[in-house]
């Protein structure tokens, strides 16, 4: 089912909360904050495949200290799918089913991480993911 004009309306009040990041914080001309809502708005419809993709998708941008700009809502929309992939995780192994996160050893030093076996290393690829997603939000924007 594709997103609902409704539905999207309502994503695009959040993502409007977060300042814009290039140069002035906030629109203060109604018809430059009527274009903004109208780019997020096309851009969500455009890459999200149903309702609750566009909630994923904005709830990830939410966590971004600026106002996303379409390419990164598309970058966003682009990793659900391996994300998605790794969520279906195989059974836990023996040393795993306790935790999904396991004492390893890093150059000598014991620390918490994920197991060898088929499912930690689904879970892995999920953590390496994410964290280059937040990176991406976090990262100072170019003026
Ligand atoms: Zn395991």
């Amino acid at each position: 089912m594709p997103t609902t004009h409704a539905h999207v309306k309502k994503l695009v009040d959040r993502l409007v909360t977060l300042p814009s990041g290039q140069g002035g914080m906030f629109e203060t001309v109604e018809d430059e904050r009527k274009a903004v809502r109208t780019e997020l708005g096309k851009a969500l419809e455009r890459y999200a495949r149903s309702d609750a993709d566009a909630t994923t998708i904005v709830d990830r941008l939410m966590e971004g200290k600026f106002r996303p700009t379409p390419g990164e809502m598309k970058a966003v929309a682009d990793a659900l799918p391996a994300q998605r992939q790794a969520a279906r995780l195989p059974e836990p192994c023996e040393t795993c089913q306790r935790s999904d996160f396991v004492e390893v050893e890093r150059n000598g030093v014991s620390a918490a991480g994920r197991c060898a076996c088929a499912r930690g290393q689904r879970l892995a690829a999920a953590d390496k993911l994410r964290a280059e997603e937040l990176e991406r939000l976090h990262g100072e924007r170019r003026l």
